[in-house]
């Protein structure tokens, strides 16, 4: 399609979107009393307005029936995780049983690394991307520490050629296969925090697999975002935080992932608790652990029902408006986005280039712009005038037009604040 630069343009498109009804459903910051253009559903979601009757249900089922809750609620709080199985195995590609929610991200990681990282003397290392997120650089470093090797000689990063980024796939199955062997497990972000790369999990799992190795994913920017087909790519587990793509609200809980093929086999090590017991003989007390055959069994502790609620107001959105309807507007606003910025720089003789792959493959809802000289005033001065991004050092700026409440009117918005904001710094 060709896109064009006006204000007028970008209506229509808006006009055409079916999912443009969607963006009533979310609360909007404002600026100077007008609502901002928001670009970091990628950190932390809107508020779906539908969301405060699902907590609200929760703290009147509470204050009514107390205990009796548990079980005389309307939606019951003893199995009301039950309620995440069928939509959110769509939303990641999985069997219902296969999911779960639980904890929060890096805690998942750790419970499912005590799974999937069994080190020996001789297969012990484990490969990660260079510049993944910093909390799994520390969870994966102190989880070796744990077994009593040295991330030195254990944590395999692949890295970006001299002067390019993005990973190469060649790269990734290159040091795969190198390590070999001695490669205890492949754990990577499944879409990369800075680059909004988008890893081919199918083939990297594979490869994983065949070298002998166990591959998990994070998913903390995959999950309400890309196409996953966790089950069919034979992934052995992956967890994803809520609050990003999936808007549930800070620090929420947390998504899991462990392969059927992983269910019975009860060799596997894992911390257990009593909501991972069988459920019929739950509440038994009985002194020996007999896991749920699912995701379930990894779980702990009775669940927070009030962090769970605004997640099932989400998964339950994301239902309604199904995967695919979403990936396609997707991949067209980010495609108007990313015509918008070409456009502005040219018209300021380039003070910036896009990071993220141009190849829509290889991309989902983001863009991350790498600034020529100025940076954070420029940042700072998107956010006087009412545009939220990210900003990451050295000098980047991370834009994700979320689909489901970013219009195409906000992109072309974006662009006449954006060349203000370049201008205004160059004199
Ligand atoms: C956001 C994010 C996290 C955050 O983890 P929490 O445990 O939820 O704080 C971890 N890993 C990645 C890749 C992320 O993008």
């Amino acid at each position: 399609m060709d896109f064009k630069n006006t204000r007028e343009f970008a209506q229509q498109l808006d006009a055409k979107d079916k999912l443009a009804k969607y963006r009533d459903e979310f609360h909007f910051p404002h600026v100077n009393g007008k609502q901002v253009i928001y670009f970091t559903g990628n950190s932390l979601g809107l508020q779906p307005k539908r969301t405060k009757a699902y907590v609200d249900e929760v703290m009147d089922d509470w204050a009514k029936l107390a205990v009796e809750g548990h079980f005389y609620a309307d939606k019951p709080w003893w199995d009301y995780q039950e309620r995440f199985a069928a939509p959110l195995s769509k939303i990641v590609g999985a069997l219902p049983k296969e999911v779960t929610v639980m904890n929060t991200l890096t805690v998942n990681l750790h419970l499912l690394m005590v799974t999937f990282y069994q080190p020996t003397a001789k297969r012990f290392k484990i490969i990660c991307e260079e510049k993944a997120f910093p909390s799994d650089q520390y969870m994966i470093q102190s989880q070796v520490k744990f077994h009593g090797y040295d991330p030195k000689d254990t944590i395999v990063e692949i890295k970006r050629r001299e002067g390019e980024h993005n990973i190469r796939l060649e790269d990734v199955l290159a040091k795969i296969a190198e390590v070999g062997d001695e490669l205890a497990l492949v754990l990577m972000g499944g879409v990369n925090y800075y680059t909004g790369q988008v890893f081919d999990m199918k083939t990297i799992t594979k490869a994983g697999q065949d070298a002998g190795a166990y591959v998990g994913w994070d998913l903390a920017h995959a999950a309400g975002n890309i196409a996953l087909e966790l089950h069919n790519w034979n992934v052995d587990f992956a967890a994803w935080c809520s609050y990003k793509y999936m808007n549930s609200g800070p620090g929420n809980a947390s998504g899991a992932f462990v392969h059927e093929m992983h269910h019975n086999d009860f060799d596997l090590p894992r911390f257990s608790g009593w909501w991972g017991h069988n459920k019929e003989r739950r509440f038994l007390m009985e002194p020996q652990f007999d896991p749920v055959r699912g995701a379930e069994g990894w779980q702990i502790s009775n669940l927070p029902i009030l962090s769970l609620a605004p997640y099932l107001a989400s998964v339950e959105m994301f239902d309604e408006v199904g995967m695919p309807a979403l990936i396609q507007k997707r991949d067209h606003i980010t495609s108007y986005l990313e015509f918008i910025l070409h456009e502005i720089n040219r018209e300021v003789n380039g003070h910036f280039e896009i990071l993220t792959p141009s190849e829509p493959a290889e991309r989902a809802s983001q863009l991350s712009v790498f600034l020529h000289g100025e940076g954070r005033s420029l940042f700072e001065y998107l956010m006087k005038a009412g545009v939220i991004t990210d900003w990451r050092e050295p000098n980047v700026i991370r834009l994700a037009p979320v689909p489901l409440y970013c219009s195409y009117e906000d992109m072309y918005e974006f662009g006449q604040v954006l060349k203000a904001g370049i201008l205004s710094h160059k004199k």
